[in-house]
C-alpha cells in the first residue's frame, strides 16, 4: 500500500506545463464544438490538478520539516514562479466566459465557476502585482512578529501558544498573570503592528480604488468568492445576533462566573470553564486515532472507509515534533486522492477537535474528490460547515476520547460554540468600520474595537490591563490582518452546523443523509445554493438566529453545570 512517504515528488517542468495548457486552451473558442470545449476545460483542470499536487506534497512535507533544505528550496522556487502563471490563468478565464456556448457549458459544469471566474477578473489586473506582492510581504512581516514571542513567564520561556494552558490554569493569579504577559507581548509591539495595519488598509484601499470600486469592502467580498450575498445582507445577520443571541450569552457567562465562585470576573477568567479544570483527553496520539478509527467505523460506511483510507496511507502528521511548523490545516492532494491532516497536538481538548473538526473537511473533499478541481472545494463559510457540523456528529463517541469528562466537554463544546458568534460578528462590524473609513488614525480603530467590543461582549472587562482596555485584543486575530472580511465565515457556518446538531438529536439518519448529501456537492454550488439544495435554513433571513438558538438553549439549561 503507498504511503504519503512514498508520493512521489519531481520539481514540474513549467515550460511543459504551459505548453500543455496552450494544447488546450486553444481549443476555448467558438470554432470548436461543445465537447471539444468541455474536454479541453476538464484537461486543463487535470493538468492544475498535476501541478497542484506537486505544490502540495511538497508544502506538507516543508511544513513537517522546515529545516529541510530540499523542500525549502521548493518551496521558493513555487514562491517565485507560481505568480507568472496568473496571466495564463486570466487568459484562460476571458476565453471561458466569452464563448457563444457558455450556457451549455454552465449546464454541464455548474455556474457557480463562471460567476467566480467573472469575481477572479475584476478583482485582478497586472498593475496590482506589486500592490498584491507587498500585502504578502506585510502579512508575513505580521506572521514572523507573532510567531517570534518568547514570552517570560513563570521561569520559562514560551510563545504565544504555548501560553494557552496557563491562561486557563484552575489558580486565578496564574491566570491573571499570563493574560498580563501576553498582554505585555502586544504593548511592546505596539508601533509595529500598527505600522503593519496602518499600511494594509491603506495598500487595499488603493488596490480598491485601481480596480474601479469604492473602498476595500466589495472588493474583499469578491476575493472572498462571496457571489450570492453582500454586506447589507451580513450587516442583517450581525443585528440577529445582538439583538436574540448577545443577552443569552450573557446569561451563559455569569453562569459561568457563578460555576467559578467568582463575583467579579475578569476577562482572563472566562477562558477556564470549570473549577475542576477544562475538560481533557484521556490518551495521546495513538489512542486517540485508535478510537477515531472506532467512531467513524460505526458513523457510517462513507466515514468509515474515509478514515481507514488516512490510516493506510499515512495522511496524518499529529505531533508536535522539533523543527515542525505551529497550527493545523486540511489540505488535499489530487493526484492520490488524498486529503491530508497536519497538526501540532498539545494534549488539551483542542487534539480531539483536530480528529473531529480537519477530519470534517478532509471528509467532505474525500467525498468531492472527483469532481473537478474549481468544484471540489466549496467557498469558506460552506467548507466550514462540514468541518463544524462532524464535530456534532462525534458526539455520541465523546466518551471514547474524554472518558468521565464526556459530558463537561458537551456542554463546553455547545457553549462555547454559543459564546464564540458575538466574538465572531464583532471581529466582522471593526473591519467593515476600518475599510470604510480608511483614513482614520490606528488610535481611532482601536477606540472602534473597544466600542464593537462592548456592544457584543459587554461582560469583557479587562481590570487593571489598560493596553488591552484601550481596544487592543484585535492585535492577535491573525485573520484581519492576513484574510479580510473571512473571519465572519466561522459563524456562519456554525449557525448551519447548529442546526445538524438539532436534527441529529431527533433523527440520525436524516441528518446524516443530509449532511453526506452536503459533503458530496463540494463547492459545485454557492454557500445559498448549498444551504437550499440540502434545505437548510439561510443565517442571513431574520428570525433564523432567534429559531436556532431556542433548542440548544434547552440542552444548556437542562445541564447543572455545576456538578461537572
Ligand atoms: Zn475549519
Amino acid at each position: 500500500m503507498l504511503k504519503f512517504k512514498d508520493y512521489q515528488y519531481v520539481r514540474p517542468n513549467l515550460e511543459e506545463f504551459v505548453k500543455a495548457i496552450e494544447l488546450e486552451k486553444a481549443k476555448l473558442t467558438d470554432e470548436h464544438d461543445l465537447e471539444t470545449q468541455y474536454q479541453a476545460y476538464l484537461n486543463i483542470s487535470n493538468i492544475f490538478d498535476e501541478l497542484a499536487s506537486m505544490i502540495t506534497i511538497s508544502s506538507i512535507r516543508n511544513s513537517i520539516d522546515t529545516k529541510d533544505q530540499f523542500y525549502e528550496a521548493e518551496k521558493e522556487f513555487f514562491n517565485q514562479e507560481m505568480p507568472k502563471l496568473r496571466p495564463l490563468s486570466q487568459g484562460i478565464a476571458i476565453q471561458l466566459l466569452g464563448l457563444k456556448n457558455r450556457p451549455q457549458l454552465e449546464e454541464k459544469l455548474g455556474s457557480l465557476m463562471f460567476k467566480q471566474t467573472e469575481l477572479s477578473l475584476k478583482t485582478f489586473k497586472p498593475e496590482i502585482i506589486p500592490d498584491l506582492q507587498k500585502e504578502n510581504k506585510l502579512s508575513t512581516e505580521y506572521s514572523k512578529l507573532i510567531g517570534s514571542a518568547q514570552i517570560e513567564f513563570d521561569g520559562g520561556i514560551y510563545n504565544l501558544s504555548q501560553m494557552a494552558p496557563f491562561t486557563q490554569n484552575i489558580d486565578r493569579d496564574i491566570r491573571r498573570k499570563a493574560a498580563l504577559a501576553v498582554s505585555g507581548f502586544f504593548k511592546e509591539n505596539e508601533a509595529e503592528i500598527d505600522r503593519i495595519y496602518d499600511e494594509l488598509v491603506k495598500l487595499r484601499h488603493n488596490m480598491a480604488i485601481q480596480l474601479g470600486y469604492e473602498n476595500y469592502v466589495q472588493l474583499g467580498y469578491d476575493r472572498m468568492g462571496r457571489t450570492d450575498y453582500d454586506h447589507l445582507m451580513v450587516k442583517n445577520y450581525r443585528d440577529q445576533i445582538y439583538e436574540d443571541l448577545v443577552p443569552v450569552v450573557n446569561q451563559l457567562r455569569k453562569r459561568q462566573a457563578d460555576r467559578l465562585g467568582i463575583k467579579e470576573p475578569k476577562h482572563y477568567d472566562f477562558a477556564l470553564s470549570f473549577l475542576s479544570g477544562n475538560p481533557t483527553p484521556i490518551g495521546g496520539r495513538d489512542y486517540l486515532v485508535q478510537e477515531a478509527k472506532t467512531m467513524y467505523e460505526e458513523m457510517s460506511p462513507e466515514t468509515g472507509e474515509f478514515f481507514n483510507f488516512m490510516i493506510d496511507h499515512e495522511l496524518m502528521d499529529l505531533e508536535t515534533k522539533q523543527g515542525k511548523r505551529g497550527g493545523g490545516y486540511c489540505t488535499f492532494i489530487p493526484k492520490y486522492n488524498s486529503p491530508f491532516i497536519f497538526s501540532n497536538f498539545n494534549g488539551t481538548a483542542g487534539d480531539v477537535d483536530v480528529l473531529t473538526h480537519e477530519a470534517g473537511h478532509a471528509f467532505q473533499v474525500y467525498s468531492s474528490r472527483n469532481l473537478p478541481s474549481d468544484s471540489r472545494w466549496p467557498t469558506m463559510e460552506a467548507a466550514e460547515i462540514h468541518s463544524m457540523s462532524m464535530e456534532f456528529f462525534a458526539w455520541p463517541w465523546v466518551e471514547k476520547f474524554f472518558g468521565k469528562e464526556a459530558d463537561k466537554y458537551r456542554f463546553d463544546h455547545l457553549a462555547g460554540a454559543l459564546q464564540f458568534l458575538p466574538y465572531g460578528v464583532a471581529v466582522d462590524e471593526f473591519q467593515h468600520f476600518v475599510y470604510e473609513n480608511p483614513n482614520i488614525t490606528p488610535d481611532e480603530r482601536k477606540a472602534a474595537w473597544r466600542r464593537i467590543e462592548l456592544k457584543y461582549l459587554p461582560y469583557r472587562d479587562f481590570g487593571e490591563d489598560e493596553f488591552m482596555a484601550k481596544g487592543t485584543y484585535w492585535f492577535r486575530q491573525g485573520h484581519i490582518f492576513s484574510s479580510p472580511f473571512y473571519y465572519i465565515d466561522y459563524t456562519l457556518a456554525q449557525v448551519v452546523a447548529f442546526q445538524f446538531w438539532v436534527l441529529d438529536q431527533v433523527d440520525h439518519q436524516k441528518a446524516w443523509d443530509k449532511y453526506y448529501k452536503l459533503c458530496t456537492l463540494g463547492g459545485s454550488k454557492s454557500f445559498l445554493e448549498l444551504l437550499e439544495a440540502a434545505k437548510l435554513e439561510v443565517p442571513f433571513e431574520t428570525g433564523t438566529v432567534k429559531k436556532i438558538i431556542v433548542p440548544i438553549k434547552e440542552y444548556l439549561d437542562s445541564v447543572d453545570d455545576k456538578k461537572l
